[in-house]
C-alpha cells in the first residue's frame, strides 16, 4: 500500500496495487482500468477512487464487472513517470520472453520490470477468471494543456467503441511508440483504448477521468443510462470542452528530437491548434523547424523530457472512414496482392513490403485504410502488418499470453 497525493485537489490517499474492483467476474462484460502507468499521472487513480466509492452506494443493476489496477506503483509512489524505464514502452518480445522464463534466468528484476510481471500475471488471471467481452481502458494524462482525446490502436472494433465517447479518437499512434500496454492487449485481441485527460495537475482532469469511466461503463453495457449519477451531467463535461468531439484523426508526422540538439517549442501552441505547412513550429541549434505538412499540432513538448517534440495530425473524414470499414470486411489482400510493387514478405501472410519506387501512389495511406500498420521502411521498402482482430473478437483462448506476435 502506498500514500499518493494529488496536487490537483490536494488530497491525500492510500492505493493497492488493486485500487478497485466490483460486480460480478463470473459474468461478462469485464473491464480492465489501469492508471498510473506513468507515475507522475496520479489523475485516474483518484478518478477510480471517486467512482468505485460512488459504486458500492449504487441500489440499480449492474451487469458483469469492473477491476481496476495501478500501473506503475513503484514510480507512483515517487511521483516520476518511472523509475528505470517506462512501463508503456516495454511490452515487446524480449520482455515477454523473460516472463515466461521466470524472470531474468531465476534473478529477481528489479523497477520496472516487476511491475510488468505484476500486471502480466493479473492480466493472465483475469482472462482466466473473468467473462468475456473483455474493455481495456488506460487512464494518462499530459504535460501541457489539452482538450481530452482518446488514443487507439486503428481496428474497427477500437473504433465503434470510441464512438460511444463525445472525444476526439487520434488513430496510429503505436506506429510511432512502440510496446506500449494497449497495443499489447490488442495484440492478444480484446478491444483497448487510451483516455488522456487533460494536464497532469489540473482538477479538470480528474473531473474528465471520473466522466470517461462512467461512460465505459455505459458503453460496455454494465450499467444502463438512467441509472448513471449525473449521465447528463458526464457526458456534456467532455462534450463542451472540444469542437472536435468525435473526430478522427491519424497521426501523419513526428518530429523527433535529440537530447543534444537544444530543441524549443515556439510557445502558445495548444493541442489541435490549426497550422499551415511551412509555419514556424520549433528551433533547435540548426535554426527554425517548419510544419511539414498542413494540419494540426499535436502533443507539443513543453517540458524537458521525451523524445517527442511535436506531431502533426490530420482529420479522417467521416467518408474515408466509411470506405475503410467496408474494404476491411472485404477482403483488403485480394487487393494488395494485384497492385504494382506491393508483395508479401517472408512467410508471414499478413506482412507485405512496398516498394517505395513503384508504388509510390499514397501507398502509406492505403495500407492505413485497409487496416495495416507500418512496422518499418528501408531506403527502398515500407513493410506492413494487419492487425489482428481488426472486425472479429478472437475466439482463441488467452492461455499463453506471451505468445503474442507484436
Ligand atoms: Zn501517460
Amino acid at each position: 500500500m502506498i500514500l499518493v497525493k494529488s496536487e490537483a485537489l490536494n488530497k491525500e490517499i492510500t492505493v493497492e496495487r488493486e485500487i478497485g474492483r466490483f460486480g460480478d467476474p463470473q459474468k461478462g462484460p469485464t473491464i480492465v482500468v489501469f492508471a498510473a502507468i506513468h507515475g507522475n499521472e496520479p489523475s485516474g487513480v483518484f478518478a477510480l477512487h471517486e467512482v468505485f466509492s460512488k459504486l458500492k452506494r449504487l441500489t440499480v443493476p449492474f451487469h458483469g464487472n469492473i477491476v481496476a489496477l495501478c500501473g506503475n506503483h513503484q514510480a507512483l509512489k515517487n511521483g516520476k513517470r518511472y523509475i528505470r524505464h517506462d512501463l508503456n514502452r516495454i511490452w515487446e518480445k524480449e520482455n515477454l520472453d523473460r516472463i515466461k522464463n521466470n524472470g531474468n534466468g531465476g534473478v529477481s528484476v528489479a523497477d520496472e520490470m516487476s511491475e510488468q510481471d505484476y500486471i502480466y500475471h493479473r492480466i493472465e488471471d483475469i482472462f482466466k477468471n473473468h467473462k468475456p467481452p473483455f474493455y481495456f481502458i488506460d487512464l494518462h494524462t499530459t504535460s501541457s494543456d489539452s482538450v481530452p482525446f482518446i488514443t487507439l490502436n486503428d481496428t474497427l472494433r477500437n473504433r465503434e467503441f470510441a464512438m460511444h465517447f463525445p472525444l476526439p479518437i487520434i488513430l496510429g499512434i503505436e506506429e510511432f511508440l512502440s510496446g506500449t500496454l494497449m497495443s499489447y492487449i490488442n495484440a492478444v485481441g480484446p478491444i483497448a483504448i487510451g483516455f488522456e485527460a487533460g494536464r497532469h495537475d489540473d482538477p479538470a482532469s480528474v473531473e474528465n477521468h471520473i466522466s470517461c469511466l462512467w461512460l465505459t461503463l455505459e458503453a460496455a453495457g454494465c450499467l444502463q443510462k438512467r441509472d448513471i449519477p449525473e449521465y447528463v451531467h458526464h457526458y456534456s463535461n467532455l462534450s463542451r470542452q472540444s469542437l472536435d468531439g468525435r473526430k478522427v484523426f491519424e497521426i501523419r508526422f513526428r518530429y523527433q528530437r535529440t537530447e543534444t540538439e537544444e530543441f524549443e517549442m515556439l510557445p502558445g501552441f495548444k493541442n489541435f491548434q490549426r497550422i499551415k505547412k511551412t509555419k514556424l513550429l520549433a528551433r533547435n541549434f540548426k535554426g527554425d523547424i517548419l510544419a511539414s505538412e498542413s494540419g494540426r499540432i499535436f502533443l507539443p513538448l513543453y517540458q524537458n523530457l521525451g523524445d517527442d517534440g511535436f506531431f502533426i495530425i490530420r482529420e479522417i473524414k467521416k467518408f474515408w472512414l466509411k470506405v475503410s470499414a467496408r474494404l476491411r470486411r472485404y477482403d483488403a489482400e485480394r487487393l494488395l496482392k494485384v497492385l504494382p510493387g506491393i508483395e508479401h514478405h517472408h512467410c508471414d501472410k499478413h506482412c507485405f513490403k512496398a516498394s517505395k519506387k513503384i508504388a509510390r501512389w499514397l501507398v502509406v495511406d492505403l495500407f492505413h485504410l485497409l487496416g495495416y500498420r507500418r512496422l518499418y521502411s528501408s531506403a527502398t521498402h515500407h513493410y506492413f502488418r494487419r492487425r489482428r482482430f481488426d472486425t472479429k473478437e478472437p475466439e482463441i483462448s488467452y492461455q499463453d499470453l506471451t505468445q503474442i506476435n507484436i
